[in-house]
């Protein structure tokens, strides 16, 4: 079996059950998995020397648009609140085909493997032309990323009420048709798995009653996850008040989509109430900063959903409404939103690390990733902090408060997927510029 050893990292920040900090030390990889860390460790294998560098597990991002990477700073959308901003956008996006699909899921992976993440879920909520969940799970498998995406749906066009034009819904049959056929021909369930595939209506103001709940059937059915966007703004909430009669917590509760199999989007409204619920059956909540900010949506209470037991991870959101996919980033935003809501001790660089990693692993089940120990997956990111942005830190572990915004080397699955800065997998030149063909074809 292959070996790899990371060799005397200036700090490992490991992120296991004691949160343990270690100096001076190695991590030795035999395959996927993390087979030792420790002082003094020996192989036969590659040796890359980490001297200098700050060792975390792999980040992990758990919501996602990729195709909207193609349609980044569109100027209509720019300044528009939530609604105003899809339907700027909806026209656009209902040009997208396979190959548009393909190309600005290279380019939102490789950005996020370039900020260190490892794993990230994705939510595709329109087929146009062609396109399919498929060309998305291509451009994962060969940049190397384990990939959790997500079969999302609208099914509510403007002529019934909806948001979306009637060219970008679909019937909900054949929806959940294409549900079984993802989950069938892609979905792994086993431990170290690179592809998980959920089950993600888009939203509650673009599907039905009965997809939901019928999602959520066909979810338990196959053992799968669910996955959407609630409570991102107060557009939303009332929204639901006038629609439904209750707040999204009670929506979602009353259709099944509470639960350890469950995570939802923004969550920026939840009240007392709706927290309460979340920690009580354990759902999850994928706290998207930068997009919250971007759109105005207010500032998510993930103080106060940490400190009631709600499992949090970071979510980019898409790059219509980011326009950023630097994970990183992302995590520092989340730190300093808590610090302007709750004051400067209410959320340490540690602690928006932890949800970053293995937070994040936790709300998509995947304990077997976004920590380093022994027996779990080797998904690790090594953060030179010999840079520019590091020079003069007294702890360079802090690494949201002065470290790189960009990683040195990523492995995945014991796989290198980036190596000085580099994705390996890609002509990363190549692919840019097809994305800017692409984007000028939409243009016109
Ligand atoms: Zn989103």
């Amino acid at each position: 079996m292959t070996e790899i050893l990371i060799k005397n990292a200036e700090t490992i920040l490991t992120m296991d059950d004691t949160r343990r900090e270690l100096s001076g030390a190695d991590i030795l990889i035999r395959g996927g998995q993390i087979d030792q860390i420790g002082h003094g460790l020996q192989t036969t294998g590659e040796v890359h020397v980490a001297t200098g560098c700050v060792v975390t597990p792999g980040l992990v991002n758990t919501h996602h648009h990729l195709y909207q990477s193609l349609t980044r700073a569109v100027p209509g959308g720019q300044d528009a609140l939530l609604f105003g901003w899809l339907k700027t956008l909806y026209p656009i996006w209902s040009r997208f085909g396979p190959e548009e699909m393909f190309v600005s899921a290279q380019i939102g992976l490789a950005e996020l493997a370039l900020s260190g993440c490892t794993l990230s879920s994705d939510h595709l909520y329109l087929y146009p032309n062609g396109a399919r969940l498929d060309d998305t799970i291509a451009a994962a498998a060969e940049i190397g990323m384990r990939f959790h995406p997500t079969r999302g749906a609208m099914s509510i066009g403007e002529s019934d009420g909806g948001l979306p034009p009637d060219a970008l819904v679909e019937k909900e049959q054949a929806i959940l048709d294409d549900m079984i056929r993802v989950v069938d021909a892609f979905h792994d369930p086993s431990e170290g798995a690179m592809c998980r595939v959920g089950l993600a209506p888009c939203s509650p103001f673009s599907v039905s009653r009965d997809l939901m709940r019928n999602a959520a059937i066909l979810a338990r059915d196959k053992g799968v996850m669910l996955h959407t966007h609630l409570a991102e703004n107060d557009e939303d909430i009332a929204y639901s008040q006038a629609q439904f009669g209750c707040r999204p917590g009670q929506y979602a509760e009353e259709l099944g989509w509470t639960g350890p199999d469950v995570w939802h989007a923004h969550c920026v409204k939840l009240d007392e109430a709706e927290i309460d619920l979340f920690a009580r059956t354990q759902t999850g909540v994928a706290h998207c900063p930068c997009s919250n900010c971007r759109l105005g949506s207010g500032i998510a209470p993930v103080r106060a959903m940490r400190d009631h037991g709600v499992p949090v991870g970071l979510g980019v959101d898409g790059s219509a409404s980011n326009d950023s996919g630097n994970l990183i980033l992302e995590a520092r935003q989340a730190m300093l939103l808590q610090r302007v809501a709750n004051g400067a001790d209410a959320m340490s660089s540690r602690e928006v690390l932890e949800i970053a990693t293995r937070g994040g692993a936790d709300v998509l089940n995947r304990p077997d990733c976004g920590r380093l120990e022994p027996g779990k997956r080797a998904d690790i990111a090594i953060w030179d902090t010999s840079c520019i942005e590091s020079a003069g830190s007294w702890d360079p572990a802090a690494l949201l408060l002065a470290g790189p915004v960009k990683v040195k080397h990523l492995f995945v699955e014991g796989r290198q997927i980036v190596c000085d800065g580099h994705v390996t997998s890609l002509d990363m030149p190549r692919v840019i510029e097809r994305q800017n063909q692409l984007a000028r074809a939409l243009q016109v």
